[in-house]
């Protein structure tokens, strides 16, 4: 399949989940992720309209996407990976939203950092919802005191959560945890969901779904 086609038939999907889930359409974003990716694939996928896009690494994504912002300024980039303070600057430079803020450490970074390039980009809190060792993200029962310290102590703009399930237990728990969390919060935005569970986070809550392999095919 091409990528044009992939392109068509998720946006279709969407939409239809979108519809049976008695919500708005258009009330998904569907974040295509570009990491590992070829430049043609980018061009391609630029070519479809699409225009927000996932990366997990900031060099990788300075080398992606530096030419293509300038050539369409309408580009929207979320980083979804581990963010290191020492990469902060760069970050804070390019991308558009990010969904990996973790720990305070990176919270009053980035607030310095937004200040100084007056960018003050709009950030979700990870939340490790299956509390595993390995994993980066809030666990559940930190996340009041950790949002409150995002919030009013940095003064971040705080608008979503976002989650990366365990790989070995239904997603839809932790999508539906996920969705509490924000509710309690009062938190618009939950990006949940990648190519194998997009449509299973949809119905739970999702505003924002990564996808990657399914529009650009695997990554090795
Ligand atoms: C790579 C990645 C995705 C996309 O995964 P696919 O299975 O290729 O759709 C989504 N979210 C994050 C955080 C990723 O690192």
């Amino acid at each position: 399949m091409s990528i044009a086609a992939n392109f068509e038939t998720i946006r279709q999907k969407i939409r239809k989940a979108e519809r049976s889930a008695g919500r708005k359409e258009g009330s998904v974003t569907l974040v295509a992720v570009t990491k590992k990716q070829e430049r043609a694939a980018l061009a391609d996928a630029i070519a479809c309209g699409q225009r927000v896009f996932g990366e997990n690494r900031v060099q990788e994504a300075i080398e992606h996407w530096t030419d293509f912002k300038s050539l369409h300024p309408d580009i929207l980039l979320h980083l979804i990976g581990p963010l290191q303070t020492n990469k902060v600057k760069e970050a804070v430079s390019l991308f558009d939203c990010i969904e990996t803020l973790d720990r305070e450490k990176l919270a009053v970074a980035l607030k310095e950092e937004m200040n100084r390039q007056n960018r003050l980009l709009p950030c979700f809190i990870q939340v490790n919802t299956g509390e595993e060792e390995q994993k980066a993200g809030i666990a559940p029962q930190n996340l009041p005191a950790f949002h409150n310290f995002c919030v009013n102590d940095c003064g971040l703009t705080v608008t979503g959560l976002m989650c990366i399930p365990p790989v070995n237990e239904p997603a839809g728990l932790h999508f539906a945890l996920l969705a509490r969390c924000a509710r309690r919060l009062n938190l618009p935005h939950l990006s949940m969901g990648m190519s194998a569970d997009y449509l299973k986070a949809i119905p739970l809550g999702a505003t924002h779904v990564r996808v990657g392999t399914a529009l650009f095919g695997s990554r090795d």
